[in-house]
């Protein structure tokens, strides 16, 4: 597993997607999701120049990250995975950006954390386009609702982030995710994964987060 040409044949591909669709490719950023894979293929990532990462949970990512950040100042981790509640503050020393804001109970810890801490990571609400039970993310039908609560509150919300039902085809969800970002004036769009970033890329991600496609199987 060659790492470093994966990632190089990944940008290759979102330029292309981007052009392809008339836009910049320089609006569409990669976020290598490094959960579960070993330290030193994210190393290598890391030593080749990418600086973008994501992270499913708060405990891999206070495991992984002080280490790397001490050698790489600049990189930045996004959680991409669920937030629960008691984790939030941990969650905040951690991450740049997190993308699965969900519920106002979250929200709420969430601006007080930020108000208390006087910074905030940018923020993501995730929406549960396919309304499957099982799967974070407010449905779509309460999603306008709840990004005006987040705003009231004062939280930076700067897009969406959809995770597609595994069985159909994602650009349904990513064209209702971008709907939705635009009739709330959202500028940022997290969708696309290893199988389907430039079906992404083309309806509007501004955020990719692709996974195995770079770093081989996961642990
Ligand atoms: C694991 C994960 C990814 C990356 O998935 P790949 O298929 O390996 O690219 C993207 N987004 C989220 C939320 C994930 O949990």
């Amino acid at each position: 597993m060659n790492g470093l040409q994966n990632l190089g044949d990944i940008q290759g591909r979102i330029r292309a997607a981007a052009r392809r669709a008339g836009r910049d490719a320089g609006d569409v950023r990669l976020i290598a999701v490094s959960k579960r894979q070993p330290d030193a293929r994210v190393h290598d990532v890391l030593s080749a120049g990418h600086r973008l990462f994501g992270e499913n949970t708060v405990q891999e990512a206070a495991r992984k990250w002080p280490g790397f950040r001490a050698e790489f100042a600049d990189a930045q981790v996004h959680l991409v995975g669920p937030l629960q509640t008691n984790k939030a503050r941990q969650a905040m020393g951690l991450f740049d950006a997190i993308h699965s804001l969900d519920r106002p109970r979250l929200a709420r810890t969430l601006a007080r954390l930020c108000a208390e801490l006087g910074h905030c990571p940018r923020l993501f609400v995730q929406v549960n386009t396919g309304e499957e039970p099982q799967k974070a993310g407010v449905a779509p039908g309460k999603a306008d609702a709840f990004i005006a609560e987040c705003r009231d509150l004062g939280l930076p919300v700067i897009g969406l982030m959809c995770l597609p039902p595994a069985d159909e085809e994602p650009s349904l969800h990513f064209a209702l995710l971008q709907k939705i970002a635009r009739r709330n004036r959202l500028s940022c769009l997290s969708m696309g994964m290893s199988g389907d970033f430039e079906r992404a890329v083309a309806l509007g991600a501004t955020h990719v987060r692709v996974g195995s496609a770079i770093f081989g199987p996961r642990g």
